[in-house]
């Protein structure tokens, strides 16, 4: 495989990988469903009436949670062992008829060769409900939720480990899509072709994921970037994809 740390172009083309690796949100659906806001409510909601505060102080909390142990989960498992599966439960039960279905992702899904996997940090719960509102749910191989990752969240790099593991994944022969630019550096230490997704998401402001990362194409760890995924997945199909040089 070509490496464009070498100064070369990587070419991803449908028949130079075996294993077609994806993020669930923001990465099969567009960011601009917002998925998360409904999440981020459904957690100030969960934390006011755990501790008996205001939804007010109840965002204060999550967002302490969030920056101080990575995600909001992690903090309310170590602070106030907090059961993860109930807790995503109630997160996760949120208005999915903001994703529009998408034929034109499925037919892209079912010509590639290979297996294709879901690599989230959600749960499994939630990744049936959103394949299914996207009519993708017989397009994937496996799926390895938070669950499977013993709540260890991407990206820390033993949950890839992991993951790489279970599947039988040959690194070499693998390419993974994200929205989030940071979860892109194990997989690219590991041999994997990378593919960062667009990300419009508005992120609350103070939420310390990263945003307008797509813009930032001088990362190393980054060899594609796909505006619209079908679009690009149709492009791997037909003639390959080349990446840019920065
Ligand atoms: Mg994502």
């Amino acid at each position: 495989m070509v490496d464009r740390k070498n100064g070369e172009a990587r070419r991803l083309d449908q028949h130079s990988h075996d294993f077609w690796i994806f993020d669930l949100d923001n990465t099969l659906y567009p960011s601009e469903c917002n998925l998360f806001e409904q999440m981020d409510k459904k957690m100030g909601n969960f934390i006011a009436q755990l501790l008996d505060l205001t939804y007010e102080d109840a965002r204060k909390v999550q967002k302490g949670y969030l920056h101080a142990h990575g995600t909001t989960l992690n903090g309310l498992m170590k602070e106030h062992n907090v059961d993860p599966a109930h807790f995503l439960d109630h997160v996760h039960d949120i208005d999915l008829s903001v994703i529009a279905p998408d034929p034109h992702l499925a037919e892209a899904l079912k010509a590639l060769p290979g297996q294709k996997l879901i690599f989230t940090n959600g749960s499994e719960r939630h990744v049936e409900n959103v394949i299914a509102q996207l009519g993708i749910s017989d397009c994937f191989d496996g799926v390895f939720d938070i669950a499977a990752s013993g709540y260890v969240p991407k990206p820390n790099h033993e949950t890839y480990e992991n993951f790489v593991r279970k599947f039988n994944v040959d690194p070499e022969r693998a390419v993974m899509f994200e929205d989030m630019a940071r979860n892109l550096v194990s997989p690219e230490k590991m041999g994997m072709s990378t593919v960062l997704v667009a990300s419009h998401a508005d992120w609350l402001g103070d939420h310390p994921a990263e945003a307008s990362i797509f813009h930032h194409s001088s990362q190393d760890h980054i060899h594609h970037f796909a505006e619209d995924i079908s679009d690009f997945l149709h492009g791997v199909l037909a003639c390959g994809q080349i990446c840019e040089e920065s």
